[in-house]
């Protein structure tokens, strides 16, 4: 990776302006990211709301500097002069790269990827998000799949070091150097990795999760399973809260794309404890409820 960012940054100049599609929880936290780096961001939703919401986001956790006299009220102005929200596709049009962070549905995603390519630079990157989609099914619905690749930031955004660049079977060496030099410049750690459903971090954590909901299923209280996982063994949260801080919905998708990839290894469970909490609309801390109260 060091070598491809050395090929990037000698070969091209650095990334003056990005987009990001989805102001969500991860949407959000990427535009913001890059503002704070100096990379230019504009973020686009299909829902003022959400838009809204995602400028919040960015304004609480530079309130949270400005309070602990890390940052000045000017470099403040700035960062978020550097998000510019937006509702309309041709907003984008003249980003260098463009990251694509909207629901984790493969046909909501290959619509909004087309649409992009249409309006974007010729030589400008796309890349998406997805947690757990294939790059080369997302590829499929693109003319140019040789400038289209992975860039799978983590939750919390600004408190995440690693970003995954997924290279596609049509992904070219320019775009993965591209990326990789991108997420550098904006204070990530890049690692390449190849296609297949769930990368590597989510293969390993989504069997976490499935070994969850069976103990679940055994009738064992998801506190006390939070509690031995965090308390006793030492990791920063247990798999019930780590599931609301990702959001249920996204999760419940991101299970359904890895039961379809491995049937045989992580089929779907009869009575999913996260596909019943999702239907019973509980997203996790996106919308106050999930295995825990937020409100
Ligand atoms: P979210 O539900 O918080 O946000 C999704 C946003 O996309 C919403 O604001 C919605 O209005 C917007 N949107 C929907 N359709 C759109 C369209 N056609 N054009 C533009 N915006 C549109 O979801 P999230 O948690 O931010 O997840 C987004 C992506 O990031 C998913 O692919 C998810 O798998 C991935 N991801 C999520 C996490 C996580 O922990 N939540 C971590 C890594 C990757």
């Amino acid at each position: 990776v060091k070598g491809l960012a050395k090929q990037a940054a000698k070969a091209g100049t650095p990334v003056a302006s990005a987009a990001v599609l989805g102001a969500g929880i991860m949407g959000g936290g990427i535009a913001y990211q890059s503002a704070s780096k100096g990379v230019p961001v504009v973020m686009k939703d299909i829902a003022q709301p959400a838009l809204e919401l995602g400028l919040n986001e960015a304004a609480k956790l530079l309130t949270a500097q400005l309070n602990r006299g890390r940052l000045k009220p000017a470099a403040m102005a700035k960062v978020l002069n550097n998000i510019v929200p937006s509702l309309d596709n041709n907003a984008v049009a003249h980003a260098d790269v463009v990251v694509e962070a909207v629901v984790e549905n493969p046909k909501v995603k290959g619509m909004v990827l087309a649409e992009i390519e249409a309006v974007v630079r010729d030589d400008a990157v796309l890349t998406s998000n997805t947690s757990t989609i294939s790059i080369d099914s997302l590829a499929s619905h693109l003319q140019r799949p040789q400038q289209f690749c992975g860039m799978h930031f983590f939750n919390p955004v600004h408190k995440m070091p690693l970003v995954e660049v997924i290279r596609g079977e049509h992904t070219s060496d320019e775009t993965v150097a591209k990326v990789v030099a991108y997420a550098a410049q904006i204070g990530k750690t890049p690692i390449v990795v190849n296609d297949c459903p769930g990368f590597f971090v989510n293969r390993v954590l989504f069997p976490y999760f499935a070994g969850f909901s069976l103990m679940l299923q055994e009738g064992i209280d998801f506190q006390l399973i939070d509690k031995v996982m965090s308390k006793q063994f030492g990791w920063p949260m247990g798999p019930a809260y780590l599931l609301d801080v990702v959001g249920i919905d996204t999760a419940h998708h991101c299970l359904d794309v890895m039961a379809a990839g491995f049937p045989e290894r992580m089929g779907k469970l009869d009575k999913d404890p996260v596909d019943l909490m999702f239907q019973a609309d509980r997203y996790g801390q996106k919308n106050s409820k999930g295995f825990f109260s937020y409100a």
